[in-house]
């Protein structure tokens, strides 16, 4: 019998939802369960890939090509394996498969409604996605804030859940905010009191409360929360600011969370170990090393556009002993003259080109790019990232002038880069670019083989442009080269060889979404080395 744990939240978004989640997952997962965890996001969009990291954040991909949200991105990272696009849920793939049914006839006749049609679809979806990942316990977070108009349909099929499945094989768990009072530094726990509240009139009782708050709760608040709540004082549990997020499972842990849960869904207690993960936190915490990077985008201003590379950043600090301190380094600004390269980048030890799309904050990337190649700094490039390197050096070294991405400049005189073939044609945005993991063969004697050790590699893709087939001759040479292609000839890896630069590659892959504390992204980790070598040589 599978077991459920809805997890959902209240007072406000962003209050860490998604990391308590993983960390729930993680404590259970450390007690050698089978474990998956699986995102509901009530919004119409079918997934996240068409929408702005200004709206929503970092679109995170899965090996299997789907474009999901960035709590994906936290499962993943936390449980140390891949998951799916069926592990997110949205409400546009709810009402298109409901409304595909009703097209086909198959609810003959019936007039079809949010109850039970809508929560039917739902609570399908739900069961599908844990079955598939063939876990014994499925950890299913509802995106979105208790009392939102979108999540009703979700609760009310996680409601219905418990009736169908019983109270054993379910629980429910409530991640609020406490805020504290600045001026009299007291803890406030009325507006979670009052989201319990608008939980429990949508027919919902919580079994555990997980209370954010900036500082440890203390007893009174836990006995209000506990008292309101209608629950008992030792399932209100304190979640409080930390350091490193991968803190969080220990801080919960510390309160027994992981037996409480298995009590309360009369599974055997078993014996948890998370001493990989204690160890990784007691690493960085006695890191007393700084290095600085850049990371080079347009969208610097919403930190969490980027999340899987500032993540896959410390990944690398951590196995070179070093923290990576990020200047964040607006594309945009350099282009409109408010930036100047030569004063943002000369005192870095290392840059990351961002991915990207379109033509804003292109020009001042790729300045960026000119002085990262010309001054021998450890340089990093992703994707779009790629993408412009290859354009600097065309214009640049190989006396291409305007070269570019047709994405950039559809009538540029050397279109370096270009639409791929598949892609030529499509009139569709959602779900069309080169999604997922591809094989990608490296090229012996190179840089990107050095780094990962290995010949054939699998990363994760998003993209339509690549590098022009008919420009390969014309811009590689004895130092700019190709490092590594798939299967089928694109090109995925460049590089400058070491000795015209010490570190300068890229690729048109993410290595950023499969960078774990267990397994860090061996690019990451090499850009880290290399940046700490420049420190010691200046
Ligand atoms: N805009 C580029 C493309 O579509 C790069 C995409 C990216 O950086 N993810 O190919």
């Amino acid at each position: 019998m599978v077991k459920y744990i809805f997890i959902t939240g209240g007072v406000l978004s962003s209050v860490g939802k998604g990391i308590t989640t993983a960390s729930i997952a993680k404590i259970i997962q450390s007690r050698g369960y089978n474990v998956t965890a699986v995102k509901i996001d009530p919004y119409i969009n079918v997934d996240a890939g068409t929408m702005n990291p200004y709206m929503h954040g970092e679109v995170f991909v899965t090996e299997d090509g789907g474009e999901t949200d960035l709590d994906i991105g936290h499962y993943e990272r936390f449980l140390c394996k891949n998951l799916g696009k069926h592990n997110n849920i949205t409400t546009g793939q709810v009402y298109w498969n409901v409304i595909q049914k009703e097209r086909k006839g198959r609810y003959l006749g019936k007039c079809v409604q949010i109850i039970p049609h809508v929560t039917d679809e739902i609570k399908r979806l739900i069961k599908n996605a844990i079955k598939k990942d063939g876990a014994d316990i499925g950890i299913v977070e509802i995106g979105g804030t208790v009392g939102d108009i979108e999540g009703l349909p979700f609760l009310e099929a996680i409601r219905q859940i418990r009736i169908e499945v019983g109270f054993n094989n379910t629980m429910f768990i409530h991640v609020g905010l406490v805020p504290i009072l600045e001026i009299t530094g007291e803890q406030k726990t009325k507006p979670l009191q009052h989201s319990i509240q608008e939980l429990r009139r949508i027919g919902i009782q919580p079994d555990m409360i997980i209370a954010r708050c900036k500082t440890k709760l203390i007893k009174e608040s836990i006995s209000k929360i506990a008292l309101y709540g209608n629950i008992p004082e030792d399932m209100v549990i304190s979640s409080h600011n930390v350091e490193v997020i991968y803190e969080v499972p220990l801080i919960l842990e510390s309160q027994n969370v992981g037996d409480k849960i298995l009590n309360r869904l009369g599974l055997e207690p078993r014996k948890t170990d998370l001493s990989e993960l204690r160890e990784y936190v007691d690493r960085w915490k006695r890191i007393n090393r700084e290095v600085e990077i850049a990371l080079i985008g347009k969208y610097t201003k919403l930190r969490d556009s980027y999340l899987s590379i500032i993540e896959a950043l410390k990944h690398a600090g951590v196995s070179n002993n070093v923290k990576p301190i990020i200047r964040w380094i607006e594309s945009t600004d350099i282009e409109n003259g408010k930036l100047d390269v030569e004063e943002e980048l000369s005192s870095v030890s290392g840059a990351v080109i961002l991915p990207g799309f379109g033509r804003r904050g292109a020009e001042g990337k790729i300045r960026a790019i000119q002085f990262l190649r010309e001054n021998n700094i450890p340089t990093l490039g992703i994707c779009f990232g790629l993408q412009l390197m290859v354009v600097e050096y065309a214009r640049n070294v190989k006396g291409m002038e305007r070269a570019n991405s047709t994405e950039l400049d559809p009538g540029t005189p050397y279109p370096v880069i270009d639409l791929m073939e598949t892609q030529k044609g499509l009139d569709e945005y959602g779900g069309t670019m080169r999604l997922g993991a591809y094989k990608i063969l490296l090229e012996e004697g190179t840089l990107a083989y050095r780094l990962y050790g290995q010949k054939e590699v699998y990363e994760r893709h998003r993209h339509r442009y690549e590098v022009n087939p008919k420009y390969i001759d014309a811009i590689f040479d004895g130092d700019f080269r190709i490092a590594g292609y798939s299967y089928d000839g694109r090109v995925e890896f460049v590089e400058l060889t070491q000795k015209t630069h010490p570190f300068y590659i890229a690729t048109q892959a993410h290595p950023e979404f499969k960078s774990r504390y267990c397994s860090p992204s061996p690019l990451f980790r090499g850009l880290i080395e290399a940046a700490q070598k420049l420190k010691i040589r200046i």
